[in-house]
């Protein structure tokens, strides 16, 4: 204990001095423009983050996804994966970043692959999801490295693919390859834009389905000889309205969820067709006159810790039912299309812990232990990886994620870094 206090200051201080260093690494990674989909320069950027990290000492391996979902010759799916062996044995701390980023989209007013740096902040797509908390890290690792030379255990950084279309040629791949076996890393920090003085703990779980109901062609001047498959989807909508959301509503998660809306079970209707393809908008195309035999409706249910999975499935199953049993002639089929399970790291677990004094103690406030409405790669992590001890913590405010002009704050990245350093120093300490 002694031994981190009389290091700290200078760690603190040796960041300071890089701050130059964060900027220019932060602004690089934002040029490397790796969008996905389709997954582009993923190689590009493993390599170059090789580069930087070979010069700190550390082992680097490049991975590629072969064959997992999402990876073609076209665009393969590359990861890296950088160690850096402490002086003696224990602990290995891992920092985990998706290096891809979502598309650009319009509103922009700066460069989104420039990373112009304006009034304190660095401008471009990815900047806050994630390539500034990626930069924090490395900015982090490598100041405690040069001050503290004999830490114990051992830092790994990985750079992983897909995280934004699920992650399954990254952190998955990897987590299925053992990357993450708890014999192997004992601490994961994702620096997710997740604001620097708040732990992620973890998120809700996730349930999309689709719902199909059936009806009977017939011509639409004599509806009474078909079958309308868009009325039985309008009963579907009546028993959501009147039974499922008010349900859902009550139900209220022990979790500290952020945004608080987000506390409760909640239901998106993602897409909903039925009838005859669709004519495309001020068209002056016109359709045939048809019932529709077909209405099809996808689903994004997100659910709680405190909710089976075999319960979110039986309440759907339990209303079409009461359907078919209610209303004439209603059929359906429901066809689960993804399932992620939720997943939550213990508020005493030992990097929840450590991550908290360190915030403490770089900017003197209390950390606030959330969890996120959305999933991110911490369940690969946990479900595959079967590692608990895990949770996003990273500069940036998520509600820049994914949005025109996104941009990370430089003295939110320092503090970030020295919070990410402090817990170096904490968990990886050499022995006095
Ligand atoms: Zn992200």
């Amino acid at each position: 204990m002694t031994a981190d206090k009389e290091i700290a200051p200078g760690l603190m201080a040796r960041i300071d001095g890089k701050r130059d260093d964060l900027i220019a690494l932060t602004q690089e990674l934002i040029q490397i423009p790796t969008l996905n989909p389709p997954g582009e320069n993923y190689r590009l950027i493993c390599e170059y983050l090789e580069t930087r990290l070979k010069r700190s000492g550390f082992d680097c391996q490049l991975i590629r996804a072969k064959g997992a979902l999402g990876d073609s010759d076209a665009y393969p799916r590359w990861n890296i994966i950088a160690r850096r062996e402490g002086s003696v044995a224990g602990d290995c701390v891992h920092f985990n970043s998706h290096t891809d980023v979502v598309e650009v989209g319009a509103g922009w007013t700066f460069d989104p692959f420039g990373g112009e740096l304006k009034d304190g902040n660095i401008y471009g797509r990815g900047a806050c999801d994630m390539k500034g908390g990626l930069a924090a890290s490395i900015i982090a690792a490598e100041a405690f490295i040069e001050e503290c030379p004999d830490f114990a255990g051992a830092i790994e950084i990985s750079g992983s693919a897909d995280e934004e279309s699920g992650g399954q040629a990254g952190v998955a791949y990897l987590a299925e390859q053992g990357f993450f076996a708890p014999e192997r890393v004992q601490h994961v920090i994702i620096p997710e834009p997740l604001q620097k003085d708040r732990i992620c703990l973890g998120h809700r779980g996730v349930w999309w389905a689709e719902i199909e109901t059936f009806g009977e062609i017939a011509h639409g001047c004599m509806p009474f000889l078909g079958d309308c498959a868009v009325r039985h989807m309008g009963a579907v909508l009546d028993a959501f309205e009147n039974t499922l959301y008010p349900a859902l509503a009550t139900r209220v998660t022990e979790m500290p969820v952020v945004p608080e809306g987000a506390r409760t079970s909640t239901m998106n209707i993602n897409s909903f067709h039925g009838g005859m393809a669709e004519i495309p908008a001020n068209s002056d195309a016109l359709p045939a006159a048809c019932v529709p035999d077909s209405c099809r409706m996808v689903i994004d249910r997100r659910f709680l810790v405190e909710e089976p999975l075999e319960q979110v499935r039986s309440e759907m199953t339990e209303l079409l039912e009461g359907l078919r049993g209610s209303r004439p002639n209603f059929d359906y089929s429901l066809r689960e299309m993804q399932h992620v399970l939720p997943s939550m790291t213990e508020k005493k677990a030992p990097v929840v812990t450590s991550v908290a004094q360190s915030i403490a103690a770089v900017m003197g406030v209390e950390a606030e232990l959330v969890a996120s409405p959305g999933t991110y790669d911490q369940k690969h992590i946990d479900r595959i990886g079967k590692l608990k001890n895990c949770i996003a913590y990273g500069p940036g405010i998520l509600e820049m994620a994914h949005k025109p002009d996104e941009y990370i704050g430089v003295d939110d990245m320092i503090d970030s870094t020295k919070v990410m350093a402090m817990s170096l120093l904490d968990l990886l300490a050499p022995a006095p």
